[in-house]
């Protein structure tokens, strides 16, 4: 044990804080954690938990219709915001509690109050000074809103979770992850959604084939796509919400919810004048080891703007704990890290697009399935999906696999391991198919599509 109060300090509850902390205080480490907003912090309380379960709110829409198509008559329906919210609400607090009993079972103590850096070795955390060997930052990210006239009238996904009703015209800024979850979701519960993106096609990043797909399958729910647009300003009228465009047109909507992106949340916290190094964006620069320019700091998760995923920060989080205190020599690897985006049809990826394959590997064998998904047989339901695997021809291994259709994200999970192990396309060959499921779709795929001359 060192003369300092703690082992580690943590400053931030969410999902790499607490594994950090917890993990770090299993392997003997006497540990503290600060929290000042929330316990689990954005992926529990205002991202990941409560956007699936809005997800799931917004999908029964389409499935009391499909549900006729089986012979099922369903009465009148009506969709109550208000008992969403509070039943979420319910849900995130039994989950806040699990999150204390955690900390506390792994004998962490926790501080209900901010924390700042007072400098390499001491905290000030609600009015006293505390001293640790190391301190961990972990305090994530924020959304960001560009600053434009009107920009008090505008919520971010913050909000959103908290909304007094239910929009019933929305306009969704952004083309990234949240911008095209929210606009299913408030498509599915009933509102007029426009979806603005200041590029051609959203989802930069994304493999192309996927991100035409996905657009051509939300107009077909009804979301209003309009790429090549950007709002100049807004005013609040009578009538509600006017968003003028960048090119003179107007939209009028209820609320108005820009996605466009995360900003590391490290300002105030005493990080510039500990001389802890910040990149221009900034996020906190570390090392391997994820130790910043002052030796006893270090951080994870989101304030490192690596790749802000939850289980990113919580592998992030096992790396530190196991190296610091178990004497290990972890490193996280950012390789293959399978994603879903959990937009109406869901998007499930792992690997390399199309595009990036060919430029990393030259010579690529792509192959394509595009499906109606066995339940819209009888259905009637107009949604199709897709399935694409791209490998590389040299050597045989599959280097990209990504779907869009019902349970992307359970079914790119699985597959992620088989990547992650470096299986070739002939081993998926072998893999006998699961029957009948989409997802043996990903091991029956015989022909590449004929590729353009290159
Ligand atoms: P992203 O960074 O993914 O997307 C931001 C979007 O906003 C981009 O389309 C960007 O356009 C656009 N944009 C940025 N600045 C402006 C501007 N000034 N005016 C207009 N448009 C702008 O951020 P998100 O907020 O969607 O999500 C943050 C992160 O959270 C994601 O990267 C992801 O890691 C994580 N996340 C993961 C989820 C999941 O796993 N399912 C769900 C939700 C979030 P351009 O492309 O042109 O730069």
């Amino acid at each position: 044990m060192s003369d300092y109060d703690y082992d580690l300090f943590v400053i931030g509850a969410g999902s790499g804080g607490v594994r950090a902390a917890r993990m770090s205080g299993s392997l003997g480490a006497k540990v503290a954690i600060a929290e000042d907003r929330y316990l689990g912090g954005t992926c529990v309380n205002v991202g990941c938990v409560p956007k699936k379960l809005f997800v799931y709110a917004s999908h029964f829409h389409e499935e009391f219709h499909d549900a006729a198509g089986f012979g099922w008559t369903v009465g009148p329906r009506a969709f109550d915001w208000k008992t969403l919210i509070s039943n979420k609400n319910t849900e995130i607090a039994r989950l806040n509690g699990i999150y204390e009993s955690l900390l506390s079972n792994a004998n962490v103590t926790l501080y209900e109050a901010r924390a700042t850096i007072v400098d390499a070795h001491t905290v000030e955390v609600g009015g006293e000074r505390v001293t640790a060997e190391r301190i961990l930052v972990a305090v994530g990210g924020w959304p960001s809103v560009p600053d434009i006239p009107g920009k008090e009238h505008v919520i971010s996904s913050n909000e959103a979770f908290f909304l007094e009703e239910a929009p019933k015209r929305a306009i969704v800024v952004g083309g990234g992850y949240i911008a095209v979850e929210f606009a299913g979701i408030f498509n599915g519960l009933g509102a007029e959604v426009t979806q603005l993106y200041r590029g051609d096609m959203f989802l930069r990043g994304f493999d192309d084939d996927l991100r035409h797909f996905l657009a051509a399958e939300m107009g077909k729910k009804g979301v209003n796509l309009r790429f090549n647009a950007n709002i100049a300003s807004v005013e609040k009228t009578g009538a509600g919400l006017v968003a003028t465009l960048e090119d003179g047109s107007t939209i009028e909507a209820d609320t108005i919810m820009y996605a466009t992106g995360r900003h590391p949340l490290t300002q105030g916290l005493g990080l510039e004048e500990a001389g802890v190094e910040l990149s221009a964006k900034g996020a906190i620069v570390v090392n391997d080891d994820f130790q910043t320019s002052v030796p006893s700091i270090y951080a994870l998760g989101d304030v490192i703007d690596r790749v802000a995923l939850t289980p990113v920060a919580i592998g992030e989080g096992m790396v530190f704990a196991h190296n610091t205190y178990a004497g290990e020599n972890r490193k996280m690897d950012y390789r293959d890290i399978p994603t879903a985006v959990f937009s109406q049809p869901t998007i499930g990826t792992v690997g390399l697009g199309e595009a990036a394959a060919r430029e990393k590997y030259g010579e690529i064998d792509v192959y394509r399935s595009e499906f109606r998904p066995m339940k819209h047989t009888l259905s009637g339901n107009g949604e199709r999906g897709l399935m694409k695997l791209i490998v590389d021809r040299a050597s045989d291994r599959v280097v990209g696999l990504h779907m869009i259709g019902p349970e992307a994200g359970e079914i790119t999970q699985g597959f992620g391991v088989a990547l992650k192990a470096g299986a070739t396309k002939a081993d998926f060959d072998a893999t006998v198919g699961i029957h009948p499921t989409a997802a043996e779709e990903f091991v029956t795929m015989r022909e590449p599509v004929a590729q353009a001359a290159e």
